[in-house]
């Protein structure tokens, strides 16, 4: 046995989950590397909101390149790999099919092969997603769940799922997804309903808009915040066995009800703020999602510890905060 550090393997580092992911790992004495699509032209934004530019080794890799893939985790030749990359945004898989079902599909599937031909016991974390379910009904989904995506990127994340689950079963590959279920950090870019809601109430409250333009309010869905997720992803490749599990609050919540307390925060009636835009609805949406974290719970002795409305207030106050330093939006 020896105590060297782990190394992690992070493709998508500069995303979201990337970057709280990052930070978690080194917290946590990993060596950590990164991989973005390229890290000349990344600006690697997140990172650098975190204080961590400089303490990730950043590589560029395309997930959809085999050579690309194989190259960056034969030289690194990583522990733990965790895929948080691929095109990430249900509305936009909608204008981009092909793009957002070959990066989530045929780069996940040329992880796991890499890992197969470099004949590696790195352990693989793939990045599955609620949108493989679809609508859930009031039921919390769990892992045996039927898959019914409603969009491009669900279908995409549903078939990363089962190329993971096979490479896992037919391999012996240490291979497991995480179905995560929506969370939320102020490293989120604009393009996503929660950081329109929550930068719209800030711009309605100091008089930049007259009203915030949205589309499908009576959507439900199950809010968590992204720092707690990351330590759920380390945990399923840390435990005994590969499986798979679904990460969730537990809760259903309407989006109704989260421009409210967007609103709320400021002292002012949602209502007369708010205006629907028929531009902004999908060709198909998800109208209830609630997960089933139970699994979770009792096998990582993972349980999200904020809730819908922590989330909104913990937005928020980051939000004021980022306008009172005069920070740019993560892009
Ligand atoms: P982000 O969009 O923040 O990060 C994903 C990264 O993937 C980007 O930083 C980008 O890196 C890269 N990327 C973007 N578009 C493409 C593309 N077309 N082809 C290849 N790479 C691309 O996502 P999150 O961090 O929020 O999510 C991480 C993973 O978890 C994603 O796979 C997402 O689908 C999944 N997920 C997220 C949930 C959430 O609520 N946040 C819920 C469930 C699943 P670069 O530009 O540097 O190459």
């Amino acid at each position: 046995m020896t105590n060297r550090p782990k190394t992690a393997l992070v493709f998508g580092i500069g995303g979201q989950d990337g970057a709280w992911l990052a930070k978690f790992l080194l917290d946590r004495g990993y060596t950590v590397h990164g991989t973005s699509r390229d890290r000349e032209a990344s600006g690697f934004g997140n990172l650098k909101r975190l204080g961590l530019f400089g303490q990730a080794r950043l590589h560029s890799a395309v997930l959809t390149d085999f050579r690309s893939v194989v190259q960056v985790i034969g030289d690194v030749r990583p522990d733990e790999i965790y895929n948080l990359a691929g095109q990430s945004s249900v509305g936009l898989s909608f204008e981009q099919p092909a793009e957002t079902l070959n990066s989530i599909m045929l780069g996940t599937l040329n992880i796991l092969e890499a890992i197969r031909f470099l004949g590696l016991e790195t352990r693989f974390y793939n990045a599955s997603s609620s949108e493989c379910f679809g609508n859930t009904g009031g039921t919390p989904a769990d892992e045996t769940h039927l898959f019914h995506p409603r969009s491009p990127y669900g279908v995409g994340k549903a078939a990363a799922y089962w190329a993971t689950a096979n490479y896992r079963e037919s391999y012996n590959l240490f291979a497991c997804s995480g179905i995560l279920f929506n969370h939320e950090s102020d490293l989120r870019p604009a393009r996503y309903v929660t950081q329109k809601i929550v930068r719209g109430a800030a711009d309605v409250a100091e008089g930049k808009a007259e009203v915030l333009r949205l589309g499908q309010l009576s959507v439900s869905r199950d809010w968590g915040w992204a720092p707690e997720y990351v330590d759920a992803m380390w945990r399923m490749l840390n435990h005994d066995t590969p499986e798979d599990f679904v990460i969730a609050t537990g809760e259903t919540h309407p989006l109704e009800e989260f421009v409210r307390l967007a609103f709320d925060y400021f002292g002012l009636d949602w209502r007369t703020r708010v205006e629907t835009d028929a531009a902004l609805l999908r060709p198909s949406d998800i109208a209830l999602s609630v997960g089933d974290p139970g699994k979770a719970k009792r096998l990582l002795g993972w349980e999200a510890a904020t809730r819908m409305p922590g989330v909104v207030a913990k937005l928020l106050d980051a939000e004021m905060e980022r306008r009172r330093r005069g920070e740019p939006c993560p892009a």
